[in-house]
């Protein structure tokens, strides 16, 4: 899912980043709008942040809205956090 970099953004920018083809983990992307820039190991284990974040906020409104007048489920707890991520991923679950 996050092996094809033309799917990684800037997380400020919502730009596409710039980096090789094939990348090895020290090779260093960058966005060519702001200069943000980080080793393709940093962008990638940002990028999984944002997935995993991602994926549980779909699934917290997916029970939110299954509980929706049900009097039986409750669903109790904090919204999952907005984190900030300096990278991200077009992507859409
Ligand atoms: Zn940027």
């Amino acid at each position: 899912m996050v092996d094809n970099t033309k799917s990684v953004l800037c997380g400020a920018c919502r730009v596409a980043l710039k980096g090789p083809a094939n990348p090895d983990p020290q090779d260093v992307f960058s966005c060519p709008s702001c200069g943000r820039a980080d080793s393709f190991d940093n962008v990638m284990a940002s990028v999984k942040a944002f997935i995993v974040e991602l994926t549980e906020r779909r699934l917290e409104e997916t029970m939110r809205k299954a509980a929706r007048g049900s009097k039986v489920i409750k669903v109790t707890g904090k919204p999952v956090q907005k984190g900030n991520h300096p990278f991200i991923a077009d992507v859409e679950l």
